[in-house]
């Protein structure tokens, strides 16, 4: 039995306070005020699919809550099995006079089945279209799409490839390097580099294999892996009426094994007119989808500077903090809004009014011990000290003294991201917080992001999505 919550905005004369939960990480939230004056349904009540366990309900740790609901009878479920009842939460979204839900960035939130769902039981959906959903979430179709559109992908194979020899007519053209992709594929899972021809033939049998168990769908696809690029993201707003506005770029190259650790906000040293490509493009994608809500269109850029679009996330993104941070908009209210019918103009969020200021850094702390190869660590939290001051933001909630960080769940404890007025500023906050933090009793990976951002490559602002990989030094 694990919980989840159903929250309520209240109506304070024009201002609505807002208990918010999101989450990859599904037992982290937190509390920010949203300005929803404008929203004219009476009683707005969002309910937040993604947070959970048992013991937080029993320590009365859900007081950043309005309410809580348990999904299925105690011990009917497996922690990770609760957030995936879609039905349940609509269920109790039903009997609660919810009218919003709100999928965060956690399991069902790129589900178009939940999203159709949501909408055939008379509730709202914080998030593109069912069909939106389902287009961008196979990145095969998701290319081609692109494609159309004259927006430069990675060199690849212009659709499915379900047979081996398939496989080696593209590498015959191409070479080596390949990454073979699953389709349906997320979070960094289901890619697989292949370097050389003796190794093709069973990682594409690999790759196919693990796709269909991992995605329920063996769909793979190939494309050239790029030498060193860095990841470049564009955030997209798109509002019920057919408007589109970027929100600036991230730069994700802060990887490791193909999933983010640190981001920053805008990307230090692309130049401009790439810049102003990629932001383009991004919004031309967008246009050409009718995309609704938020959004993130990424792509790699090699190091000739050359773009090439590689998936659109229709969902909001762990690193959207950053572009808060930068742009001074806060995203999760403007999905909210836009959900309840906003134009992007009445937001105050056309696209001449959308500017940047400074640079943001985010750090993602996880309870991975880095010296046991970033193990998940899990026990309880002894002391738990967390960073503050100018310029410091955190997101999360499940770390205080005493808290059990268990093994179901995502390891990321808390998101610190630091706005500067420049780069080095915010790298300098960055590197203050981490050290201000203590915890104990659980392994974190903050001596890890200590010597990263401390590291040359890193104090340039140029580093690559292999950087970490390839550079061992780092660990020790
Ligand atoms: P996911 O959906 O799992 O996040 P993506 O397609 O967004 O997968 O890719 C995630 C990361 O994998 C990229 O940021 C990059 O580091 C790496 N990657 C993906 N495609 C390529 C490629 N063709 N060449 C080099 N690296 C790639």
């Amino acid at each position: 039995g694990t919980a989840h919550t159903v929250h309520r905005l209240r109506a304070n004369s024009s201002i609505m306070q807002m208990k918010k939960i999101l989450g990859k990480s599904y037992l982290r939230f937190f509390l920010r005020s949203y300005p929803l004056s404008f929203v004219d349904t009476e009683e707005a009540r969002l309910t937040f699919g993604d947070l959970g366990a048992t013991q937080w309900l029993t320590e009365g740790k859900f007081d950043e809550a309005d309410e809580a609901y348990i999904i299925g009878k105690r011990g009917q479920y497996t922690p990770v099995a609760t957030y995936l009842q879609g039905h349940e939460i609509i269920k109790i979204a039903l009997q609660h006079g919810v009218n919003m839900i709100h999928p965060g960035y956690g399991f069902l939130s790129e589900n178009s089945e939940f999203a159709r769902n949501v909408k055939d039981a008379g509730l709202i959906f914080v998030g593109p279209t069912a069909e939106t959903i389902e287009a961008l979430g196979d990145k095969v179709s998701a290319r081609t799409i692109a494609i159309k559109q004259n927006v430069p992908v990675v060199p690849g194979t212009p659709g499915p490839v379900d047979k081996y020899q398939d496989a080696e007519l593209f590498t015959n053209e191409y070479g080596f390097p390949i990454i073979i992709k699953a389709a349906f594929g997320g979070g960094g899972r289901g890619m697989r580099v292949v370097r050389d021809k003796e190794s093709l033939k069973d990682s594409f049998e690999r790759a196919t294999s693990e796709a269909k168990s991992a995605f329920g769908n063996g769909t793979v696809f190939i494309e050239r892996f790029l030498d060193r690029p860095k990841h470049i993201e564009v955030q997209l707003l798109g509002d019920n009426h057919g408007n589109i506005v970027h929100l600036y770029e991230r730069d994700c190259s802060v990887q490791r094994r193909h999933q983010k650790v640190v981001e920053l906000a805008p990307a230090k040293d692309l130049p401009a007119d790439v810049r102003d490509k990629i932001l383009n493009d991004a919004v031309k994608l967008a246009r050409s989808v009718s995309y609704r809500n938020a959004g993130t269109a990424e792509f790699l850029v090699d190091q000739q500077n050359r773009y090439y679009f590689i998936e659109i996330n229709p969902r909001i993104q762990v690193e959207h903090t950053i572009t808060e941070e930068i742009t001074g908009i806060d995203i999760v209210a403007a999905q909210i809004q836009i959900a309840a019918g906003a134009t992007l103009a009445q937001l105050g969020l056309t696209q001449d009014r959308i500017s940047t200021r400074g640079f943001a850094i985010q750090c993602r702390v996880t309870t991975e011990d880095p010296s046991k190869g970033f193990q998940p660590d899990t026990g309880k939290i002894e002391v738990y000290r967390s960073a503050g001051g100018n310029g410091v933001r955190l997101d999360g909630g499940n770390g205080f003294a005493g808290s059990i960080i268990t093994p179901h769940y995502d390891s990321m404890l808390v998101k610190c991201t630091c706005h500067g007025s420049t780069y080095e500023i915010a790298r300098r906050k960055m590197l203050r917080a981490l050290v201000e933090f203590r915890i104990r009793g659980v392994k974190t990976n903050i001596p890890f992001l200590v010597s990263l951002i401390t590291h040359p490559t890193f104090i340039d602002g140029n580093c690559w999505t292999t950087f970490i990989d390839d550079t061992p030094g780092l660990f020790s």
